[in-house]
């Protein structure tokens, strides 16, 4: 349907896209109640920079089939104070007339540790005393308050989902993962546990995305996202960041860096890639750009529920890369000559091989000698073996029969037509 308000007659909005079947009608908006624990703001800059979806289209509602986002974000929102607080606690006492989703950046800190000591680790908005005293309402007891009536939770970035950093051994806050914090039998109202977008901080696309396919199932336009049995959108986190390196191939050949700034495989100074789960490098950090290996930094693990401990200390080749790495570096000390065999039949022209000769004016070409030009005969041997090669009499015969069989097509089109007896 066309949006009529807008005075524009073909510009889609959620609330013209049809619905499908919810029992309480349409979906066309969400509240987004976003709380912040033991953070950075790492996750909210992250998200924020997002493009697949961006934010602002989530929260226009620009996206057909999507339930419009109404964004409570304590750095975002344009309200402040009172005012800001009031639909979170609209929400909490079951008020608030829509649905809602939590998100929760950072860990949640044991906050009996600091009231123990008349204090608070992390909290947001005040409980106001008979005395006119304001008491600040930690932001754990937000999520735990808000909780139940949640449509989805959602723990964005390493602290929220697994504790991250606040959490590394050592630490005074007690601090854990929305998912501990909840317990293993939360459920959203719609029957969901907690999500988990993991990553310090997580691709932005990620949490875009995610909430717009869980978005999708809330409105119920699309289906259930398959999560992993941690809660991580499957799709993005089943494979290893090292499958989609940039920097795989030279791993695979056994060529390692040395020092920061070389090109090849990082794993002698300290990446963690071929454990870690993560689309950072396919993905890239934002807008398709940067991530880790992309850009010459180390993989340590941040998307993993064992970071930082299990990673650390940073910056030393973990002990598994002696095996595997010099696996690879066997292999490839065999490999990478035979490959480089093939790679300079590659990059000769068929003249070029005919003539002997490479007119390049950038530098002298070196023609392969004797030994190479025999390799390149045996190896072409294995290649075609079973096929025809580039103008083989048994091509030149097919090409014969195809030209024969177009000349007969033509003439007969030809006498069709009239244009030839
Ligand atoms: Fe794998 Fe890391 Fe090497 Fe990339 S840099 S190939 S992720 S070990």
């Amino acid at each position: 349907m066309a949006d009529t308000d807008s005075g524009s007659a073909t510009r889609l909005t959620n609330t013209h896209t049809p619905t499908f079947g919810l029992a309480s009608g349409p979906v066309t908006e969400v509240h987004a109640f976003w709380l912040a624990g033991m953070s950075c703001d790492g996750c909210s800059i992250a998200a924020v920079g997002a493009e697949h979806p961006t934010v602002e289209q989530l929260v226009s509602g620009s996206i057909p089939g999507l339930p419009k986002v109404v964004l409570h974000h304590p750095v975002l929102d344009v309200e402040a104070g009172e005012a800001f607080i009031a639909p979170y606690r609209l929400a909490r006492e079951g008020k608030l007339g829509a649905p809602y989703v939590v998100i929760y950046e950072g860990s949640v800190a044991d906050e009996r540790i600091a009231a123990h000591y008349g204090g608070y680790w992390s909290a947001m908005g005040a409980n106001i005393g008979a005395d006119g005293s304001h008491q600040p309402i930690p932001t754990a007891i937000w999520l735990k308050d808000l909780a139940p009536g949640a449509a989805a939770m959602i723990a964005i970035g390493t602290c929220a989902t697994w504790g991250g950093v606040p959490a590394a051994a050592g630490n005074v806050t007690g601090s854990m993962g929305v998912m501990d914090f909840l317990g293993k039998d939360y459920l959203s109202t719609l029957g969901l546990p907690v999500i988990n977008i993991p990553g310090c901080s997580p691709v932005g696309d990620n949490f875009t995305e995610t909430v717009a396919a869980v978005l999708m199932f809330l409105a119920g336009v699309g289906p259930l996202p398959a999560f992993d049995e941690l809660g991580r959108p499957a799709w993005m986190f089943k494979d290893t960041v090292h499958r989609g390196c940039v920097r795989a191939g030279s791993y695979e050949e056994g060529v390692f860096a040395q020092n920061y700034g070389d090109t090849e495989c990082l794993v002698e100074l300290g990446c963690w890639g071929p454990v870690v789960q993560c689309n950072m490098v396919s993905r890239g950090a934002i807008g398709h750009a940067g991530g880790c290996m992309n850009t010459g930094g180390i993989c340590i693990g941040c998307t993993m529920p064992g970071f930082p401990d299990a990673f650390a200390p940073f910056y030393k080749a973990p002990p598994g890369k002696t095996l595997s790495g010099n696996t690879s570096r066997a292999v490839g000390s065999f490999i990478r000559p035979l490959r480089r065999i093939s790679q300079r039949k590659g990059n000769l022209s068929p003249r070029w091989a005919r003539t002997g000769f490479v007119p390049s004016g950038w530098g002298h070409v070196e023609m392969p000698g004797p030994v190479m030009r025999a390799a390149h005969y045996f190896y072409k041997k294995l290649q075609y073996s079973g096929q025809f090669t580039p103008a083989s009499a048994r091509q030149q015969s097919l090409q014969a029969d195809g030209h024969k069989f177009i000349g007969e097509v033509k003439r007969h089109i030809e006498q069709q037509d009239g244009l030839k007896p």
